[in-house]
């Protein structure tokens, strides 16, 4: 705790501090740019975010985008097409994008297509709609130049998929045991894979501001491995795994994605920001009030949000130990920061 708070204030104090803007009745400095990724995955993610955040107008909607697709780019990588398939073999992805207007799109159900964030964005910038599922999807997609991949899973999933069936039982990995043995040895970092080569977490969420101070977010997933086949978790729902409000803040999610859908859970830590909680607040309060409906289960499973507020002040907090997240304020010096979690 006392490593992360003394890095917390190195890494405030290293912040770029550009203008100041009125928010909630006050006036405050504002540090921009600045992405936040969830996991230490996010790094490269956020590195591919500030190729666009550099430059004076790089808009942060085209940033998150641009994180979004490094990943799932990455077919080796838990997110994307190279993420674990659904009980019945199959990858499928689900996207959303919020910009700083209220635009939003998303993607869910989404199969043999690698850049399901670039599809929600298509959603939102072309059809008079939110939200396009399953085959629709796919269609939209294909219509708007999208290519089908081959439906071929990755090698670490493969082996994870034929590891499930041997017990075919649905059991979400809480992400804990293995991780914080890890960190012992290798500092606060989660790896992205188990020992046996299969992931601990499907998911890459990022909110970003850019140097005009304008907020937006994205998120993208395989979704939790080995789920029903047609099962939607929270990352492509507005509200659930990704909120932005360019008056207030942004917020995304990873995790048990039914329990973060059952609290509204991104869109619940945004207005806490709005009656002036700091972002690791906003975030604590969602996590409690989920926690709360039924401690002795929240016990077994992992969510965890991470927020950005307009003043570009960041925050995050999990169920459980062993969540991380990713912030970058400069190309090039990215840190993994330890979430404080609700069960220690
Ligand atoms: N939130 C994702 C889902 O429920 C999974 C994850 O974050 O690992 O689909």
């Amino acid at each position: 705790m006392n490593n992360r708070r003394s890095f917390l204030s190195k890494a405030l104090l290293s912040l770029p501090v550009l203008s100041s803007v009125p928010l909630f009745g006050q006036k405050k400095q504002v540090r921009k740019p600045i992405v936040i990724s969830t996991w230490d995955s996010g790094i490269p993610v956020n590195e591919a975010a500030f190729e666009v955040l550099k430059h004076k107008d790089g808009r942060a909607l085209d940033a998150v985008e641009q994180g979004a697709r490094h990943i799932e780019n990455q077919i080796n990588c838990c997110v994307g097409l190279g993420g674990n398939p659904d009980r019945d073999g199959y990858v499928t992805l689900d996207a959303s994008i919020m910009d700083d207007k209220m635009n939003c799109g998303a993607v869910a159900f989404l199969e043999d297509i690698k850049n399901p964030i670039s599809v929600a964005r298509k959603v939102m910038e072309t059809t008079p709609h939110v939200f396009l599922v399953g085959e629709g999807a796919r269609a939209f997609a294909l219509k708007n130049g999208f290519k089908a991949e081959p439906k071929e899973l990755s090698k670490e999933a493969e082996k994870a998929y034929k590891k499930w069936l041997k017990k075919s039982e649905y059991k979400p990995v809480k992400n804990i045991e293995l991780e914080q043995n890890k960190a012992l040895k290798n500092g606060p970092f989660a790896p992205n894979r188990f020992e046996d080569g299969s992931f601990n977490h499907d998911t890459m969420g990022l909110v970003a501001l850019d140097q005009a101070g304008n907020l937006s977010g994205a998120c993208t997933t395989s979704g939790m491995g080995f789920k029903l086949r047609g099962r939607v978790g929270d990352s492509p729902i507005i509200g659930a795994g990704l909120y932005v409000d360019n008056e207030v803040g942004a917020v995304t999610s990873s995790g048990q994605g039914e329990e973060v859908i059952r609290i509204a859970g991104s869109h619940l830590v945004v207005e806490f920001m709005r009656q002036g909680k700091a972002p690791e607040e906003a975030c604590r309060l969602a996590i409690e009030r989920l926690v709360k409906i039924n401690p002795e289960k929240a016990r077994d499973f992992q969510v965890g949000f991470i927020a950005l507020n307009k003043y570009g002040e960041y925050g995050s907090y999990a169920v459980n130990p062993g969540f991380v997240f990713s912030v970058t304020t400069e190309p090039g010096n990215g840190k993994v920061i330890e979430t404080p979690s609700y069960f220690k």
